[in-house]
């Protein structure tokens, strides 16, 4: 009989086990699939994830196009997510009775909105299936046992902080962004790219956006810039004005592209917004020509022409110059352009970084040359295999890291039993 470890009961182990299991059921042979688990439950990130409600994945059924959505990973995960796919993810857990529901932005959750839903799906398959989910097992070493005469396949040994030694043919780590289980991987010659965090918010005390903590613009175009020079990192969408600075999807966007350039940086650089989107600033003049004829003994300030908030609006033009009574009729032709250029063209001073409460990532883990795409086993150690955030990659926010997870480790269980 087979002897499969799985380091760590997170999302991707779960699945792995789940997939190896199902793999070596249908060929009718004979493995036992042990989960090692260092907490005392199972899945917690699946727990609290999308804010307890778990965005499974994503609306996104063609290969090509879900790839586009990992800063770190679009090239390598192309096969793999023609192989098993976020269409594949929602069949799984449809069939494991588990119904999904797309919201308007294509992420998709349990339609009872509830990540235990989740938890209770996979939890039941593996049980169904007969895998050991051993809990409070933290993972302190992998090793590559010695080839013998007697043992002449790889097999590998794993040996836990209360010291037991559990040994396998084969070793799936899913540890998720375990700095312990990147050292341990390290020591056995795997090479580890640092970890930065992504997908977080920005902090700024710029006075503009004082005390508009809960504004929000729907559609901002904002741009990092560092030393002076616009980068290529880019991105539009929602942007929300917090206690702290800045957040919401297009900034969430940003951290995600520029992790690794902003971590370099520690967190001090510019962002320019462009906060009426893609309208430029001799666009925005033409708006204020073309609207003060209607405006002229209306004050500018509480009298906003642009599909702004009146608070952010107020604020900006106050720090573009324009006096609180001043009337839309005394705005001269350069204050107009100060102000066109206050609304598309604001550069914020960015201090610090704050956690994204509703989804993280690590960028970072196993390089991804490492790694075989095709079953995500270690291409220089065989019996090992790599699912889930332990390796470099990672995606926006939206279920892409989910669907990462669940790849992986549907390739790494089916990659693994047809391999022994
Ligand atoms: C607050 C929050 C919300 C999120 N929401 C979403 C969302 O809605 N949608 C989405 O797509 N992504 C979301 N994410 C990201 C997502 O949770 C991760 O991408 C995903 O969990 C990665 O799965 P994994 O199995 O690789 O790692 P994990 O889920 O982190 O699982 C790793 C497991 O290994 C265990 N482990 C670690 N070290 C050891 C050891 N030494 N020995 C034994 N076990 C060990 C851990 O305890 C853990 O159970 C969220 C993340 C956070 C932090």
């Amino acid at each position: 009989m087979k002897e499969i470890l799985i380091v760590g009961g997170g999302a991707a182990g779960y699945f792995a086990a789940i997939a190896a299991a199902t793999a070596f059921q249908e060929a009718g042979r004979e493995a036992r699939i042990t989960i090692l688990e260092g907490s005392s439950s199972p899945l917690g990130k699946v727990k609290i994830s999308g804010g307890g409600r778990c965005n499974v994945t994503h609306d996104c059924p063609d290969a090509s196009d879900l790839v586009a959505f990992y800063p770190r990973g679009e090239k390598e995960l192309l096969g793999p997510f023609y192989h098993f796919g976020a269409m594949d993810t929602v069949a799984w857990f449809e069939a494991e009775g588990v119904a999904l529901k797309t919201e308007a932005d294509g992420r998709m959750f349990p339609v009872t909105d509830s990540s235990q839903t989740i938890i209770d799906a996979l939890i039941s398959a593996a049980d169904r299936l007969g895998i050991r989910q051993l809990m409070n097992q933290r993972v302190g070493s992998i090793e590559a046992l010695p080839l013998t005469s007697e043992n002449a396949a790889s097999s590998w040994c794993v040996s836990t902080a209360g010291h037991e030694r559990f040994e396998g043919d084969a070793v799936i780590v899913c540890s998720g962004s375990s700095p312990h289980i990147w050292r341990s991987l390290t020591a056995l010659g795997l090479d580890i790219v640092p970890a930065v965090p992504s997908l977080f918010a920005f902090d700024t005390r710029d006075t503009r956006l004082r005390d508009l903590a809960g504004v929000s613009v729907q559609n901002a175009h904002v741009q990092i810039e560092s030393a002076d020079k616009r980068s290529g990192i880019e991105a539009n969408g929602p942007l929300l004005v917090t206690h702290r600075g800045v957040s919401g999807p297009a900034i969430l966007r940003l951290s995600a592209w520029g992790a690794k350039e902003l971590a370099g940086c520690q967190y001090q650089f510019g962002l320019r917004i462009n906060w009426l989107g893609q309208c430029s600033t001799p666009e925005a003049i033409d708006q204020i020509n073309l609207a003060r004829p209607a405006l002229a003994k209306k004050k500018i300030i509480g009298n906003n022409p642009f599909s702004l908030p009146s608070r952010l609006f107020a604020s900006l033009a106050e720090h573009a110059g324009v006096a609180p009574d001043q009337r839309w009729a005394d705005l001269g032709r350069e204050e107009a352009k100060r102000l066109a250029d206050m609304l598309t063209n604001s550069l914020l001073k960015i201090n610090g970084k704050s956690t994204n409460k509703d989804e993280f990532v690590t960028a970072g883990g196993v390089a991804r040359s490492e790694v075989d795409f095709r079953s995500f086993a270690a291409r220089r150690f065989p019996g090992l295999y790599l699912a889930g955030e332990v390796i470099d990659i990672d995606a926006l926010t939206g279920g892409f890291n989910f669907q990462a997870a669940w790849t992986g480790g549907y390739l790494a269980g089916r990659g693994l039993a047809a391999s022994l």
